[in-house]
């Protein structure tokens, strides 16, 4: 099958321009080189922009509450292990109100693959600042400057005990697939971090500094190294790649 045949009739109603149709992009594409069968993908999401996704792919895709895709896409994994589960959702839906899911979903360690699209607000409900809101940041909506630390979620999930850890940028649509590959087929919870642009709620230019704040991970870098990867995760620079992985069992 080719990446098309995993997209549904549905045309997203993003705004043009979106970081989301990257991530679109790049799962279907990683669907396709892993040859999932539809009817054996599920594709789970809470509340926001980037939960619109599911529908907007041919799987049993399911739109849940706000933040809490986590509890669900377990349960639906653990009475289906033959069901091949994918969980998307923003920074907002996945770090502030379904936080408290995370920990627990990795220290179960159910095989799912949870994609975190960080734009760094909240686009569906006009731009508040969200849990990755960088520091200082000012926008329409708090023209002060964002006063809060933003959170590190690769730190969260390391801590927490994540066999498969990784991030990439919706721009690098090659990129996306690859980890968005990497992270599906990995037998255990894995996380990704999608570096994603809210062309609408962002202050003009936010796109470009985030951008330029990438880099990929050094060729010799050792993702079994664990403080190596805590290293990586707390660069000022948003490493690209998998920064840790381990082996685990379902
Ligand atoms: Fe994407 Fe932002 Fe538009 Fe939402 S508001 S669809 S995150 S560009």
């Amino acid at each position: 099958m080719k990446a098309k045949d995993y997209r549904s009739d549905l045309d997203p109603v993003w705004c043009s321009g979106c970081g989301d149709f990257g991530v679109l992009k790049g799962l279907t594409q990683a669907l396709a080189d892993l040859e999932i069968a539809p009817e054996r993908l599920a594709v789970v999401s809470g509340i926001g922009c980037s939960s619109r996704l599911p529908g907007y792919t041919r799987s049993y895709s399911f739109n849940t509450l706000h933040g809490r895709a986590l509890p669900i896409a377990s349960g639906l994994k653990l009475a289906r292990p033959d069901m091949t589960t994918v969980v998307v959702g923003g920074d907002g839906d996945g770090f502030s109100i379904g936080l408290g899911h995370l920990p627990h979903a990795i220290r179960r360690n159910v095989d799912i693959t949870y994609a975190v699209l960080d734009n760094g607000l909240y686009g569906l409900t006009k731009g508040q600042a969200s849990p990755t809101t960088p520091r200082d940041v000012k926008r329409r909506q708090h023209m002060a400057g964002e006063a809060d630390e933003p959170l590190n979620p690769l730190m969260i999930v390391l801590s927490s005990g994540c066999g498969f850890v990784a991030r990439t940028h919706a721009g690098n649509l090659p990129h996306v697939r690859e980890m968005l590959r990497l992270a599906i087929a990995y037998r255990g919870f894995a996380f990704v971090q999608v570096l994603a642009a809210c062309v609408t709620f962002q202050a003009p230019g936010y796109a470009n500094e985030l951008f330029a704040r990438t880099a990929m991970l050094p060729a010799d870098h050792d993702p079994g190294d664990f403080m190596r990867a805590v290293e990586m995760a707390r660069s000022d620079q948003f490493m690209l790649g998998v920064i840790y992985r381990k082996d685990a069992s379902p």
